[in-house]
């Protein structure tokens, strides 16, 4: 299939999979004026309540997706309630308990609060914005077959929805949000790296009424973490999908279960620690194993999403590592067919998307998994109760600060001016100074609304009683360049000056690609590099 037979139709950008990351992708392009299709198999979302658990900086996605409101109206659980966790030892009801994953604890370093609902819930909106946007077509009930390309351009060759029948669409570039099984990734050549944990998982959807009764004793909680020493550090997790009914249970299962050869009420029963009544509503099963893409780019095709990477449900990382991916190849993907992006710019998705995915992995959700059966092999409190509960408040104190440390920050990309020998890292820690290659921390400005208000689609000079020739020069940059920029300007005070920095040149995405306190020598190469286009100089700081 050559990209150019055949074609009746040309776009920019060919997303396939509709799911959170593709949807999210097409609303980062089609606001940007992209024109683009986004090729997606299910007509309706898929009715299963996964991927809950979304973060602040996810909820900054949505607030420039032009889609927080209508988010948050979605919710299923009542916002007076709350949507913490717990994890417990042995059983849901037991003796031992502490808060887990206290997304509260980092709030006030993002824009927004976190929130939590259902998958589909969350693809409804996505589905909603999408439509609003003139230049991204939507094809509901297509399957994508075969992904080429060639030196100039990109052709997917689809089945449309019931008698349409076979096309071909091309494009530009075209990136698989397609799933973990992602036939994008194939088609493109490109291979995974395997971490098999080997545990069959399964996901069981029921409703019960007695047992948001018996967790009325956890009020403000939404999701519950039993540890328990048969199972190796892997989890017994339940998870509210509405407030009183409706539940989704996952835990490791023996290898060959199927929906009918195992008793899934006795697991239930002794997971919660009593008998409880349900009625089951779903049972699904998955293999639970670690995999990363070796190249997130091949050419003119890029995966994002599960199909990038996926990993067990631990800590709620896939969905909103995936909508990151989307807001960062959504930019870079928008310059570069605008003129301005240099031709190093779209490599930097893959520089900086793909090291955060493997720490990830390694530095939080393998982690918590060894450590759980570390801790569960050598305490007991039926042993050494004393020992036991030691650790335990110390594992609490650890589930704290875990919370802080997971900052996915981009200080050695090629396309910031980090600090040298620096990496990409989701190991990082939350700071109000703006760092090269980290999220922007919110700020009120002097007129009472926030930086996040002012930020647009494209670049962002904050000033802050920086002298008007150091911004002049910044601009003048940009108009070199044609990159967008707005400038910020304001005091250093009231807050402000815990940005460090008088000067802070903010990406598109929300990074902070440098900052400093005085002009640098060439503001031209600081844009250069952050835009990924060669600069003249050398790789020196040119501050
Ligand atoms: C039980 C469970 C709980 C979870 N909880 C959380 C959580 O709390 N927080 C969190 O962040 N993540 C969670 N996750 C993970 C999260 O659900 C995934 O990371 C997320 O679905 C990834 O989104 P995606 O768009 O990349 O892929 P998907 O959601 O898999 O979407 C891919 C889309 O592509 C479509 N598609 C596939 N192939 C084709 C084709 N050939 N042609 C056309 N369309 C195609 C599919 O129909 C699908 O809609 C959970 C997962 C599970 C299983």
């Amino acid at each position: 299939m050559s990209a150019f037979v055949g074609d009746t139709r040309l776009s920019q950008v060919i997303v396939i999979g509709g799911g959170p990351v593709g949807l999210g992708l097409a609303i980062a392009l089609g606001q940007r004026g992209i024109d683009c299709v986004l090729v997606e198999r299910r007509t309706e979302p898929q009715p299963v309540p996964k991927g809950q658990n979304l973060t602040q900086r996810t909820m900054e996605h949505f607030h420039f997706w032009h889609a927080e409101d209508a988010l948050r109206r979605a919710r299923t659980i009542p916002p007076e309630y709350g949507i913490g966790g717990l994890t417990t030892y042995g059983t849901l009801l037991g003796d031992y308990r502490y808060d887990w994953l206290q997304r509260e604890l980092v709030r006030d370093y993002y824009f927004t609060a976190n929130e939590r609902l259902p998958q589909y819930e969350t693809e409804a909106v996505l589905r909603a914005r999408v439509a609003k946007l003139p230049s991204v077509r939507t094809l509901y009930g297509s399957v994508a077959r075969k992904v080429r390309q060639d030196a100039s351009g990109v052709a997917v060759e689809i089945d449309g929805p019931d008698g349409v029948g076979r096309q071909i669409l091309r494009a530009a570039y075209a990136v698989g949000c397609d799933g973990s099984h992602s036939l994008t990734r194939q088609e493109a050549g490109i291979t995974q790296t395997l971490s098999d944990h080997d545990r069959r998982m399964v996901l069981l959807v029921f409703r019960s009424t007695e047992l948001h009764e018996l967790l009325k004793r956890y009020p403000g909680k939404s999701f519950y973490c039993v540890l328990h020493p048969d199972l190796k550090g892997y989890w017994r997790f339940f998870g509210r999908v509405d407030l009183g009914s409706t539940w989704f249970f996952h835990a490791p299962v023996p290898p060959g279960t199927t929906a009918d050869n195992f008793d899934f009420h006795a697991l239930l029963h002794a997971s919660l620690g009593a008998p409880f009544d349900f009625t089951m509503e779903h049972v699904g099963f998955w293999d639970l194993r670690f995999a990363i893409a070796d190249t997130y780019r091949q050419g003119r095709i890029f995966v994002a999403g599960d199909a990038a990477h996926s990993h067990p449900p631990y800590g709620g990382y896939g969905v909103n590592t995936g909508l990151e991916d989307a807001t960062n190849l959504g930019w870079k993907l928008a310059a570069t067919l605008a003129g301005w992006g240099g031709p190093a710019l779209l490599d930097s998705y893959d520089a900086e998307r793909r090291p955060v995915f493997a720490s990830t992995a390694r530095d939080f959700i393998e982690k918590a998994i060894r450590s759980d059966k570390e801790f569960l092999d050598a305490f007991d409190p039926a042993r050494d109760r004393a020992a036991f509960e030691a650790n335990w408040s110390r594992r609490a104190a650890l589930a704290r600060s875990e919370v802080g440390e997971f900052e996915p920050n981009y200080e050695g990309s090629p396309a910031v001016w980090g600090p040298p020998g620096a990496s990409c890292s989701a190991l990082g820690s939350h700071a109000f100074a703006a760092r090269a290659g980290h999220h922007l921390a919110p700020r009120i400005l002097s007129s009472g609304r926030n930086v996040f208000e002012e930020l647009g689609d494209g670049f962002a000079l904050l000033a802050f009683d920086a002298p008007d020739s150091a911004v002049e020069s910044f601009e003048g940059a940009a108009r070199a360049l044609s990159v967008p920029l707005v400038t910020l300007r304001d005091s250093l005070a009231g807050g402000r000056e815990r940005y460090g920095a008088r000067l802070i040149l903010v990406r598109p995405d929300q990074f902070v690609a440098w900052a400093g306190d005085a002009a640098p020598a060439a503001p031209i190469d600081v844009l250069r590099r952050a835009i990924g286009q060669p600069s003249g100089g050398g790789s020196a700081n040119p501050a």
